[in-house]
Order: C-alpha cells, then structure tokens, then sequence
C-alpha cells in the first residue's frame, strides 16, 4: 500500500459516477413522509406535482429504487466543471503536525462557488423536459440562486429567484451575478407576493429568512401557469443529485484502496453532506463497512444539536408540506449577527432519521473558531473557503488535533462545499475583531419550538 499518493485524485471522464445513489433503498427506517399541512395525510404525487417537476416528484416520493441513471444532457453538463478534486491536505497535516491523513473534497471550481450548481442543472433539465417556462426559487446567501441561474440559461428557462433581503443588501455582487445570467431578482420578504405583504405586516423591518423566501416563491410558482417551484436543498431529490459528490469521492479513494475513518461535512440543510456520505452511508446500512460520520452546523442555528425531531412547516408562511426533522421551529431566525450561513431552521428528512437511528453524529461549533478555522486553512492550502464549509474545515482539524494527541494515524475525509469571494464583509468582521458569536438561549428556542404544529 505503498503508491505515493498524489496531492490532487482526479476521475477520468469515463470514471464519473453514471448514476445517482439514492440512501432510503437501503433505510430500514424509512424517512418519514411529507404531509399535507390541511389533511394531515401523506402528500400524493398528484398533489406535489402543482408544485414541483413530475420527474422530481417521482424522485422525491421514491424510497426503494438505489439508483437513478443520470440523464445524458447532464453528464454532459458535468464534464463542464468535474469531476471535482478529491486533495489530500498534505500542507495542512503539516502545519497541524498530526499523523492524520486529511482529504477534502473540494466543490467551489464553478462560476456558483458551490455544490449547488450539481442539483440545479439537474431541477433545470427535468423542468425543460416537461415543457415548463420558468422555476422559482429561494436562495439565502446566493449560491443556490446563481447555480440555479446558470443552470436556467444553459436551458433557456426563465428563472425568479426571491433572495433573503439581508443577503440581497450585504451581497449585492451576487445579485449582478444571477442577473448575468438572466435571472430576476427580489428581496424577501417583499410586497409582491400575499405571504410576503403579510410576513412584512407581521414582522416589520424583518431581514428575512429562508422559510419566508421559500413562502414566496412557492406562492408565485403555483399561481403562474408554466412554472414549478424548485429548492436548493432539504429535499430528497436533492440529496439524490449531490451523490454525485461521495461518488466521485469513494471511486477516488478506491482507486488508492485508501478507506476513510472519519466522513465531516457542514449541515444547512444537509445536501453537500447526504451527498458527500451517500456511497459510505449505503455500505453502513448493509453491514458492509463502518464509518464515524459528523454533522457540523453553526451554533446559532443547531438544528441537529439542540432541536427536535418533529413534523414542521418547512417554511415560514406555511404554504409548504410538513416535514418530520429536527428542527428548531419554522418561525426560527438566526440572529442577524450571524455571518456564516447554514440558517436553515430544519433538516433534510433523511439525515434526520439516519440521525435518530445513530448511524452519524452532529457537532455545533461557533462561527468565529469557524473563521479562525477558515483562515488557518487558507493560508496554508491555498483555497479561501465559504464560511460554511468552514464549519467542515473546524471539525476536521480538531479531529486532525485529537490524533496528535493520541497518535492515531486516522483518514479523514471532508466536504469543502465551497469558495468565500462573497462571504468577505463578514471576513472583515472578523479580522476587525468585531465578530460575535451568538448561541440562542433555551428560553428563545423554547418559544419557536412551541409552535411546532400538532400531528396526531
Ligand atoms: C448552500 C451551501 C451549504 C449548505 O447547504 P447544504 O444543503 O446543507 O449542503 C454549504 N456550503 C455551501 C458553500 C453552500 O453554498
């Protein structure tokens, strides 16, 4: 086992993943199904089909089909921007000085800067085959909006993208970014949608959140005809699509027999780490192989660590499904203070359940380590991280840290989800000093947890 490896594992064009790897065939405890918010029964795909793609809808209700062939077209998108490096962080071992073996798999080589563009051109293809016009969207700090943008123009669909209107103020290159590509625009919540008029009576001079954006853009979606609403993350298709990720990951690996201990990635809403732990999570589920799997989120926003696994609305206006996940209340917003994404106040229902059965962990880490983690890494890999997977970055070092102690030449394998070019105001914050680290009181979780809708 001797074959040097080398500082970047590439895939050939041949070698990338030919299909998606869906993690529910092999749950023997099954993610619990979406509800209909006014019948309290499970959500047909009749139902959802007035608001998502047919194909999509399929793919959301499917728990028994393991894989899902990649459609041609979008293979072929693929090979624009991957396979994505699988780099082995020999600087950072060295800086750190652990006998650890550090990978990471790195997501940012696109015009997006992230994992997301993986699942948009996906949401984009199927909605061209259906003849739609246009999708809506949500996006909170941007990169799913300008994944969804590029992927839009790439099929001539017109794209609505509601952005989080502190995002949309404190990012305004984003925005120029998706106009770019064609897309329209708004600050949510705004006054061109009823949930939005309401959200703003309710709550003036609110900054926004996600829930409120998806409130939006799920409203404008089903009552334009010719278009569908599509989501960023959360959503079991979208983990489907971000299997792409462990995939080229494990073939990587497994061309250097090399088999990880420790699988990190970041949780917002959990896509990049479903995506990132599909492959070695299905080898858990069929006893095949055993691996310590972590979820980090932000402190702030500790969805895993310290919210409840329940059914809740999985946006604020409550025009959506409810989901079963861990969550912190879908009227949950992170204090404006925090810089680092992942404000998401649920889970993808997937991880919530692989969760609750033990089969991974979930860390909280406080967004001026994640920075102080950011930086460390940067200066000695090169590649200025998104806060987000900055939270990945902590984890993983701390991790790397632990085996010095204990000499441990443990593999660690993490998802660097992507870059932080537009995350450099809240950079600044921290290299000013001024950067807080805000963790919610148990009395302020308790108020939005007690909301939560009753479901039997
Ligand atoms: C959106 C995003 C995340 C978090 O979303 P998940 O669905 O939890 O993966 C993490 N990192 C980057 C760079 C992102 O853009």
């Amino acid at each position: 086992m001797s074959k040097e490896i080398p500082y970047k594992i590439y895939l050939t064009e041949e070698e990338m993943p030919k299909a998606w790897y869906n993690m529910r065939a092999d749950m023997k405890n099954k993610p619990a199904p979406l509800l209909n918010p006014g019948t309290l029964k499970p959500m047909t795909a009749e139902e959802l089909s007035g608001v998502f793609c047919e194909e999509l809808v399929k793919q959301e209700l499917d728990d028994k089909t393991a894989y899902f062939e990649i459609p041609e077209e979008i293979r072929n998108f693929y090979k624009m921007y991957r396979p994505s490096p699988l780099v082995r962080a020999y600087c950072l071992e060295k800086k750190l000085g652990t006998p650890a073996k550090i990978y990471y798999k790195f997501e940012g080589n696109n015009t997006s800067g992230s994992h997301k563009l993986n699942s948009a051109i996906a949401q984009a293809y199927y909605a061209k085959k259906q003849g739609l016009k246009g999708v809506t969207t949500e996006t909170g700090a941007g990169q799913w909006g300008t994944a969804l943008s590029m992927a839009c123009s790439y099929f001539e669909l017109d794209c609505k993208v509601y952005m989080v209107k502190v995002s949309y103020e404190q990012k305004p290159f984003r925005r120029e970014v998706m106009r770019t590509y064609g897309a329209s625009v708004t600050p949510s919540p705004s006054e061109t949608t009823n949930v939005g008029r309401k959200i703003l009576a309710a709550h003036p001079g609110t900054t926004g959140s996600l829930g409120c954006a998806i409130s939006e853009a799920v409203e404008v979606a089903t009552s334009t005809p010719g278009y569908r609403y599509v989501l960023g993350s959360v959503l079991n298709q979208v983990l489907l699509h971000q299997s792409v990720i462990g995939l080229e990951t494990k073939a990587a690996l497994d061309k250097y027999g090399i088999k990880p201990d420790v699988i990190i990635g970041c949780a917002g809403g959990g896509s990049n780490l479903g995506g990132l732990i599909a492959p070695f999570m299905g080898e858990k589920l069929r006893g095949e192989a055993d691996y310590q799997i972590i979820a980090i989120e932000p402190a702030s926003c500790p969805s895993f660590t310290r919210g409840k696994y329940a059914y809740d609305f999985c946006d604020t206006g409550m025009v959506c499904p409810l989901s079963k996940m861990y969550t912190l209340g879908s009227d949950f917003i992170p204090a404006p203070n925090h810089a680092g994404g992942l404000r998401y106040h649920g889970m993808s229902t997937t991880l919530s359940q692989l969760y609750d059965d033990g089969l991974m962990e979930a860390r909280s880490v406080k967004q001026t380590e994640v920075f102080e983690a950011a930086e460390t890494f940067a200066r000695v890999e090169g590649i200025l991280p998104a806060p987000e997977s900055s939270h990945a970055i902590k984890a993983a070092i701390d991790e790397a840290l632990k085996c010095k102690e204990t000499g441990e030449e443990k593999t660690i394998v993490f998802g660097l989800t992507g870059t932080g070019y537009f995350d450099l105001v809240a950079y600044e914050k921290f290299h000013d000093g001024i950067m807080e680290d805000y963790i919610p009181t148990d009395a302020e979780l308790a108020e939005s947890l007690a909301k939560l809708p009753k479901v039997e």
